[in-house]
């Protein structure tokens, strides 16, 4: 039986980790099918504050771990694919092994949104990605593409200048979520530019089994028109990793856990961390602040059952 399961191993989970940890409450960390989770995906980290120089996303990922290692945290590789938080002790199935906790910190992230093309999702790995980070450095000397209007796209765009000739944000309207310090700093690069008002209907070439373009439609003269690219990159947001929770506690229309104040989800016990709840500010240092107030609740949880 354990006093508390955290379900991720990003910012929100190994900071919630942290605390419980020098609580002396002993916590495992689940660490879900994307460990590290989002800053595990990103280069440098500029804005999370104490590191004036900046940092990398998977070094301060890993910091925490560590940190959380050193005062007694527990880390398993896996993912949870079940729950029973009915009634307690909830019940947790990790890739098919039930377990038994008193408390659970929900901090599962949210994953990378697809443009759900049949065509795309037959070259995810062969040309097609969600991650520049992780895959832009095999453009070099490449043209590539980003799907996307927000501070992802910018920050993916501008990443892939390193590597490839061309960057091409195509995105569908002509106004941008992304912040205007990003925008302006991808308006500015010579290797970008810009498609608007414009989607795309399909990525070539299946047949071929790699990326080789893809067909774009104007939404405004519905004209049509083939691209050559290298590579695909879609940064269009993300889904909460909420499956698991599904009729188990109180979830928005888009899947994000509901919020009952502080990290309280609609189960007493069970804590939200992180950008499985937040879908406004979805930072590091805020998904990091979160863990820390998960973590709080559940050593006051505990701690009203005398245990
Ligand atoms: P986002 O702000 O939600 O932007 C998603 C973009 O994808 C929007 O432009 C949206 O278009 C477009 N989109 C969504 N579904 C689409 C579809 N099916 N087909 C085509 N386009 C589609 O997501 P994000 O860029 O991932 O950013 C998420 C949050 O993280 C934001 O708060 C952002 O500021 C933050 N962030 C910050 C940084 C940074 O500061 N360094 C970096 C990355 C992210 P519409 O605009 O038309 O809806």
């Amino acid at each position: 039986m354990r006093n508390v399961v955290i379900i991720g191993s990003g910012c929100a989970g190994n900071t919630a980790a942290i605390y419980t940890a020098r609580a002396n409450l002993k916590p495992l960390v689940v660490g879900g099918h994307e460990p590290g989770g989002q800053l595990s995906l990103t280069s440098l980290v500029e804005n999370f504050p104490g590191f004036p120089e900046g940092i990398h996303g998977p070094e301060l990922v890993e910091n925490m771990k560590r940190q959380a290692q050193n005062f007694g945290a527990e880390y398993i590789h896996g993912s949870v694919i079940e729950a029973d938080l009915s009634r307690r002790p909830f019940r947790l199935n990790i890739d098919g092994e039930w377990i038994e906790t008193l408390t659970v910190i929900i901090a599962s992230g949210a994953s990378a949104r697809w443009l759900g093309l049949e065509s795309e999702q037959k070259l995810i790995g062969h040309g097609v990605s969600s991650c520049a980070t992780c895959d832009g450095f095999f453009y070099r000397g490449k043209k590539v593409m980003v799907v996307g209007g927000g501070d992802s796209a910018m920050e993916e765009a501008l990443f892939l200048t390193r590597f490839a000739t061309e960057v091409a944000i195509v995105h569908r309207r002509d106004q941008f979520r992304a912040s205007k310090i990003m925008l302006e700093r991808a308006q500015a690069h010579p290797k970008i530019i810009f498609i608007t008002n414009t989607v795309v209907d399909e990525v070539y070439d299946v047949n071929k089994g790699y990326v080789t373009g893809v067909k774009l439609r104007n939404l405004a003269t519905g004209e049509e028109c083939i691209r050559e690219v290298d590579g695909f990159f879609v940064a269009i947001g993300h889904i909460p990793n909420t499956k698991p929770f599904v009729g188990q506690v109180d979830l928005d229309a888009d899947g994000y856990i509901v919020s009952y104040g502080g990290a309280r989800t609609s189960v007493p016990g069970v804590f939200h961390a992180g950008d499985v709840q937040d879908r406004v500010y979805r930072q590091a240092i805020t998904a990091a602040g979160a863990g820390c107030m998960a973590a709080l609740e559940v050593e006051r949880f505990l701690e009203a059952e005398g245990r």
